[in-house]
């Protein structure tokens, strides 16, 4: 018996291996959360250059991509070792300070390593083993890092939404959620909807109230999940991002010049629909007296 059939005999085993994965993944995640943004801006300030001084030479900058630099502490710079660097385990042995300095290391690298844990376990427990359940995992891990990215720098980037989009599609050619036609309809009503309310909004009251990333974003999740997740995912972001959007302001206490990110809103909401939104809705209706 091979391990691929030792895993899709037995459940149990399945969810422990998808945990230690999304451990790992985790931690490639706080890297592309972190350099991803900064990639694009070196790239953004080199195009500028180009375009403004053409006729300069232009200096070579120094390599960085998700891979090098090696990681370093921010504080003393001091390259991180291996064995600093293994999820979870390390942050505890080190007691969240640098191996060298002994300053404070954010608890936000273990808690992205722990949430990406959680949620395959999460995911592996609901579709077994299966080109569904790893459809599902490099899903659910696009999300984790387009939500937080889009939380630090209000940027949903196209590099990876545009992929997961196409992706998506090619998925459903297969029926890996949906039909492919449900799949497709699912990006442009996706896109649309969300493109509509801008227009809207803007029309009515000035305003930008969304960036163009979320009409992506909303597509990427349609073309994953069907038109169908469409409605129930508008309907949970407005009502998470209504309630955590209170708090966020009340707990901060200035007016609203700064715009809250709808991103991360749109994904969960967008994850739990593709997950569970048939249970949801026929929940709902059931007790609505359908
Ligand atoms: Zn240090």
């Amino acid at each position: 018996m091979t391990l691929l059939d030792y895993l899709a005999s037995h459940l149990l085993a399945f969810v422990v291996v998808a945990g230690l994965l999304g451990l790992v993944v985790g931690s490639f995640l706080n890297v592309v959360i972190h350099r991803l943004p900064k990639m694009m801006e070196r790239d953004w300030l080199q195009q500028a250059r180009e375009m403004l001084q053409p006729e300069q030479p232009q200096t070579e900058q120094p390599v960085y991509n998700l891979i090098l630099p090696h990681s370093h502490c921010p504080h003393c710079q001091t390259e991180i070792k291996p064995w600093q660097n293994l999820p979870l385990i390390s942050y505890a042995l080190l007691r969240g300070r640098c191996g060298s300095c002994r300053e404070r290391i954010s608890p936000r690298y273990p808690l992205v390593e722990l949430l990406t844990a959680v949620l395959s376990i999460v995911v592996a427990w609901q579709f077994g083993f299966g080109w569904p359940a790893a459809g599902m995992l490099l899903l659910t891990w696009t999300l984790i890092a387009l939500s937080l990215i889009d939380a630090d720098t209000q940027l949903l980037p196209d590099a990876i939404v545009l992929p997961m989009l196409w992706l998506g599609l090619i998925a459903n050619s297969f029926g890996l959620f949906t039909d492919m036609h449900s799949a497709l309809w699912g990006a442009v009503f996706g896109y649309l909807s969300l493109w509509s309310v801008y227009w809207l909004f803007k029309l009515i009251t000035g305003k930008e109230g969304m960036g163009f990333g979320d009409f992506k974003l909303l597509a990427m999740l349609g073309a994953w999940g069907g038109w169908q997740v469409l409605p129930l995912t508008i309907l949970l972001s407005s009502l998470v991002g209504a309630i955590l959007g209170i708090i966020i302001l009340k707990t901060r206490g200035d007016s609203n010049s700064t715009p809250l990110p709808f991103g991360p809103y749109l994904a969960i909401a967008g994850w739990i629909a593709i997950i569970w939104g048939d249970w949801i809705t026929g929940t709902y209706l059931r007790f609505a007296g359908f």
